[in-house]
């Protein structure tokens, strides 16, 4: 389809970079919180090491609180570490970055806009270069990829939850980043329209080649999905296990979950989350 193959094509071209491997670095990336005075900065992220080569697809899963958002917002440039740090392509990350798009559990999308003017933004504080005309063929681009065609015109309050996330992703696509970090997108959607969308994720990263880091609470959405599943211990976050995802692609073609290489590793998933999870739950007692 002409709109994968212009993703492909701008991928191999504009990312000079790709090479570099890994593509994100974070070496021992701690960050503190600084609470209310007389009290001891609270402690989100502990000496965090993660390679994330190009092209891949890295969930991390790991009990609420642990400080996976804080780890997203570190990599997007929105967090400094207190100690440590995150490059990309080579390069440490010191703020926010065209290379890097944000997707949010809440979509964060302006009620007042469109769905086309929604997902202009995305393009609006990296417009350089392009002609009016390029701005639209990449907002079309960006909608076609999300199937949100015939929607231009809706606002926010006119679509389910499933589609104002599509406006989220397609929002984010459309400044053709070369990573893309998601944050529970699919958190706030139902599990029907959820399921749907987890493929829709796929198709969408496979075509683009877009390196992903994705947080998910779901063990089945990141096994799903992933690459690689990266678990994450309980506050103070520390990666706990790294797990190769071998499972074969596509994963929605069919039921990946009655591959039998499924259940064991949705079990060893779930027998080091339900310790940290319950570990969590003692140290908040
Ligand atoms: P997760 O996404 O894994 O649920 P977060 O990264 O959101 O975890 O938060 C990790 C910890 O840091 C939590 O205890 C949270 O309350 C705290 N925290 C997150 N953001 C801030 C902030 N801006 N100021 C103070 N504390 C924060
Ligand atoms: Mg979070």
């Amino acid at each position: 389809m002409a709109y994968q193959y212009a993703l492909v094509v701008y991928h191999t071209e504009q990312v000079e970079n790709m090479d570099i491997n890994p593509l994100i670095q974070a070496r021992g990336v701690t960050v503190s919180y600084n609470r209310r005075r007389g009290e001891e900065p609270l402690v989100a992220l502990a000496g965090v090491d993660l390679d994330v080569a190009a092209g891949e697809f890295v969930a991390i899963v790991g009990p609420s609180g642990c400080g996976k958002t804080t780890f997203l917002n570190v990599v997007a440039g929105l967090v400094r570490p207190a100690a440590g740090s995150v490059t990309v392509a080579g390069r440490e990350v010191t703020g926010p970055g065209p290379d890097r798009a944000m997707v949010f559990q809440d979509y964060a999308l302006m009620p007042w806009r469109t769905v086309e003017a929604n997902v202009r933004f995305g393009l609006e504080f990296q417009r350089h270069g392009l002609s009016r005309s390029e701005v639209d063929a990449r907002i079309a681009e960006a909608i076609e990829l999300v199937s949100l065609r015939g929607f231009e015109r809706s606002f926010p309050y006119e679509l389910s939850g499933g589609m104002r996330q599509r406006v989220g992703i397609a929002r984010a696509l459309v400044g053709r980043p070369q990573i893309l970090l998601a944050d529970e997108p699919l958190g706030a959607v139902d599990a029907m329209t959820r399921e749907a969308m987890q493929g829709e994720l796929e198709r969408i990263i496979a075509a683009s080649g877009l390196t992903t880091i994705l947080i998910t609470h779901s063990i089945d959405e990141a096994l799903s999905l992933a690459d690689r599943l990266v678990l994450v211990s309980h506050r103070p976050g520390t990666v706990r296990e790294i797990l190769d995802v071998t499972l074969p692609r596509p994963r929605f073609d069919y039921d990946i979950k009655a591959h039998p290489d499924y259940a064991p590793l949705r079990e060893h998933v779930w027998e080091l989350l339900k310790g940290e999870a319950l570990g969590a739950k003692e140290v908040r007692a």
